[in-house]
């Protein structure tokens, strides 16, 4: 991850919102020469999120700050910058996702987000993956790990420590699809069976999945590139490439591609692990390695210690990542980062779940941890590992609220302020 650096930072062109008014404190992060600057005071897009999103924001900006002052004692802060989108932005400017939220985001480059609302089977599309296209946000990437005292349904849950790094802007998630009966699909049926000699039946809604070789070694160069700064030993390509050969199997090849030509002398595939060097990995070098999504979920039920980085096309991404963090606790611990060349988008991996919106209720660990992610990004470890440490401690007091409770003997089980309160009580 990019570090802070104590040089000037460029003065950055301004931007004009139609509504949104930037703070008057701060300053913005800047791309120079290709590497991110980060000042001591950057200006940071909030997206609050609908639903619990406005439970767990409040918490999540509490804890941050002052984890922050904790670690660096009044020289580095972050400066908040309210943005709309979702039920707030419709109610702001008559649109869910405003011009002004994705200027501000492009212009500041890092941005937190908490979940937003989308209709199932219809209305608009989903404003998480229109920003994830929008921006160019390549890389959704998940670390899943397991922080002591946590109930989980496995019995070795510290054995899970993996970063998924999950195809964000392809596949059958590209929304490209048509409602059954409609032109769009009667025409994509008649081009199908007349042209392709394909037989697909004429009452189908159509989806389609595209896996481009741009998209796909965007997604595993990064996930290399992240293996070699943190020391991690190797990286899984994760496919289904025996059945759908020219998408899922094409993302397989790619990525072996991308490894050989982009890091030649750093990595070194399992097959050749195996062929030249007795089954030990070179020293220095990162395992690329493949596995079929279907047996994959076995494996990191069986297996996860032999899992470091995972790299997968979208869709497999998005139910691997879930099926991982259930093994450490479930959906209100998994944090989640959608990351391009440079913007950052840190958000909650869970949804709105509005049930318990506005109730006090939830797990905030989940964007907490997102919020971690992104200390990390600005170069501000020390903060993160405040963060961590305090938040496993607050477990193990066995504090915590209903979903971790309800798993756990003895615990009390507080509301999302109190338990914020609890973390920043302990860091
Ligand atoms: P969800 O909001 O993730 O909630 C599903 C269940 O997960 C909840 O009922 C709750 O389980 C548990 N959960 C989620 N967050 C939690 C937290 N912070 N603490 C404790 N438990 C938590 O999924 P959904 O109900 O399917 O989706 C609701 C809306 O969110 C939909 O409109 C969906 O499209 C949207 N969504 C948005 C995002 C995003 O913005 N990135 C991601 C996913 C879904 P229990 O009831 O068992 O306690």
């Amino acid at each position: 991850m990019p570090t802070t650096t104590k040089r000037k930072t460029p003065a950055k062109k301004s931007v004009k919102f139609q509504k949104l008014t930037p703070p008057e404190q701060g300053t913005p992060i800047t791309v120079v020469g290709g590497k991110i600057k980060f000042p001591n005071d950057p200006i940071i897009p909030v997206i609050e999120g609908d639903g619990i999103g406005r439970d767990i924001m409040k918490a999540t900006r509490r804890v941050v700050d002052a984890a922050v002052h904790k670690a660096f004692g009044g020289k580095k802060r972050i400066e908040w910058f309210d943005v709309y989108a979702g039920e707030n932005a419709n109610e702001y400017y008559g649109e869910w996702l405003p011009d002004d939220t994705i200027k501000a985001i492009k212009h500041y480059i890092v941005a937190l987000k908490g979940p937003l609302t989308t209709p199932v089977g219809g209305g608009f599309r989903s404003l998480n993956v229109s920003m994830r296209q929008i921006m160019n946000l390549y890389a959704c990437v998940r670390p899943v790990k397991f922080y002591h005292g946590t109930p989980a349904p496995v019995k070795r849950p510290e054995k899970m420590d993996v970063i998924i790094f999950r195809e964000n802007t392809e596949d059958v998630y590209a929304g490209i699809e048509w409602k059954k009966g409609t032109k769009e699909a009667r025409q994509v049926i008649d081009f199908m069976n007349k042209r392709m000699k394909t037989k697909i039946r004429k009452d189908s809604g159509i989806g389609v999945k595209p896996i481009s070789v741009k998209g796909t070694q965007q997604l595993v160069r990064k996930a290399i590139q992240y293996a070699l700064d943190h020391n991690r030993p190797s990286v899984t390509l994760v496919h289904k490439g025996n059945i759908m050969k020219y998408t899922e199997g094409s993302f397989r090849d790619w990525g072996y591609a991308i490894a050989a030509k982009d890091f030649p002398r750093k990595t070194i595939t399992e097959d050749d692990v195996w062929a030249k060097h007795g089954g030990k990995p070179p020293k220095g070098k990162v395992v690329i390695k493949d596995r079929i999504a279907d047996s994959m979920f076995q494996q990191v039920l069986t297996r996860p210690d032999e899992y470091d980085i995972i790299a997968t096309p979208n869709l497999n991404g998005d139910y691997l990542s879930d099926a991982c963090a259930a093994q450490v606790g479930g959906l209100g611990m998994a944090p989640g980062a959608n990351i391009g060349d440079y913007v950052a988008l840190f958000e909650a991996t869970h949804g709105t779940a509005p049930k318990y919106a506005d109730k006090d209720m939830v797990n905030p660990g989940s964007l907490v941890l997102s919020a971690v992610m992104m200390l990390e990004y600005l170069g501000w470890e020390k903060a993160g590992e405040l963060i961590q440490k305090a938040l496993e401690k607050t477990i193990m007091e066995k504090i915590v609220t209903y979903d971790l409770a309800r798993q756990m003997e003895g615990a009390q089980k507080v509301g999302t302020s109190t338990y914020a309160d609890r973390i920043i009580y302990n860091l």
